[in-house]
């Protein structure tokens, strides 16, 4: 059999959408499909502002930009996370400041923030990993102690919540990736949500290349001119009418994605009673989005022992991330905050599996049963 890791789900509306982007001869950013997107994710989401972005790394280096983080200042994240979340602060000249994650969600473990905090840090990056919501409460306190911008990468997190409260929309900025491999998509694409009142403006004019493009056409300024920063950050309307048709099965698709999240973790529950590997858990607050199955099993060999039997009957699971503080550039870039054991640790026993609508149960069975002979046999 031969299993991809990914298989990007369409809903059949896309095309239709694009022929009428088309049609209407308006192919560049900003209209009417980016104003639909970004309507859609301000009722949905509950932000102030969405601005659609060419990519979730886009939206990280607008935050970046918003945040005012410059050369020497530090920003609070996970390294285990994607490179974009450091790469966005790195391009301002800032130092990010790694901390440990915790072994049951492997998200940056909260209670760690507050010791890693200095006179130079200005803001931190909670990642939402697996669209598995962090604990906010003591992040938002620690940033407002020390008056930080937190900054969520919520890129694997939409759909998902956090004590009722979609992911992106409780710090004061938020960034959503629609990249293929991600639950809703465009092929590359992404949001910057836009939660504190006071960055609505500015966001605007940062992804308006640094004019006051927006204030102009709302009649608001006489003159539409370079007021500051900026780059181009929008995707053509294009891509916002594909990501529309997809925002608009957002439900169905989170459904169907659920679907076999639950077909995975149920399949895999007689292997973690007998004590052979852990499945992912998910704290009582947080509704979570199937964006990933994973596995953690014993030790790193014994993770690499299945990625090779499966990869070899055809089934296409991986690992990730290198943890970015021992990766060439973190080293280069960034520092540690104390030890890293969680991350280090979990690293290198995690084993992801293919996860997308449309994978059958009996594909689930079947993938269960190969790690099962690789560990009992
Ligand atoms: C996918 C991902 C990104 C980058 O998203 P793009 O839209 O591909 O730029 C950033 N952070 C995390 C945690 C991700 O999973």
């Amino acid at each position: 059999m031969t299993l991809r890791f990914n298989q990007p789900f369409v809903t059949g509306k896309e095309l239709a959408y694009v022929c009428e982007a088309i049609e209407t001869g308006r192919l560049a950013g900003d209209g009417p499909f980016t104003k639909r997107c970004a309507e859609w994710l301000e009722a949905h989401a509950g932000c102030r502002r969405a601005l659609l972005t060419h990519s979730c790394t886009g939206a990280l280096e607008m935050a970046a930009i918003l945040a005012g983080v410059g050369p020497g200042d530090e920003v609070i994240m996970p390294s285990y996370t994607f490179v974009s979340t450091a790469n966005a602060f790195v391009l301002r000249g800032a130092v990010p400041v790694f901390v440990d994650i915790r072994p049951d969600t492997l998200n940056m473990d909260e209670t760690a923030v507050a010791a890693a905090v200095t006179e130079r840090t200005r803001a931190i990056v909670p990642v939402h990993y697996a669209g598995v919501g962090c604990d906010m409460e003591p992040i938002l306190e620690v940033a407002e102690q020390h008056r930080l911008t937190v900054i969520e990468d919520a890129a694997q997190g939409v759909m998902a919540t956090w004590r009722e409260r979609p992911l992106g929309t409780i710090g004061h900025l938020g960034c959503l990736s629609f990249h293929e491999t991600k639950n809703i998509i465009s092929g590359e694409g992404g949001a910057l949500l836009v939660n504190h009142p006071e960055l609505a403006e500015r966001a605007e004019i940062i992804w308006e290349k640094g004019t006051n493009r927006r204030q102009f056409f709302r009649g608001q300024v006489d003159k539409y001119t370079w007021v500051d920063v900026g780059s181009s950050f929008l995707p053509s309307e294009l891509v916002a009418a594909f990501l529309l048709a997809q925002l608009e099965e957002a439900e169905d698709i989170t459904r169907r994605r659920m679907a076999v999240w639950d077909a995975y973790h149920q399949a895999f529950a007689g292997l973690e009673a007998n004590g052979l590997l852990r499945r992912p858990i998910i704290p009582a607050h947080t509704r979570h989005n199937a964006h990933m199955y994973y596995l953690l099993l014993p030790d790193g060999a014994t993770r690499d022992r299945v990625l090779a039997d499966l990869n070899a009957d055809g089934v296409r699971a991986v690992f990730h991330y290198v943890p970015l503080h021992d990766s060439p550039a973190g080293k280069q870039f960034g520092r540690v905050a104390g030890p890293l054991p969680h991350t280090e640790n979990l690293a290198a026993r995690l084993l992801r599996l293919p996860l997308w609508v449309g994978l059958s149960d009996h594909q689930v069975v079947h993938i269960r049963d190969r790690v099962e002979r690789v560990l009992t046999g």
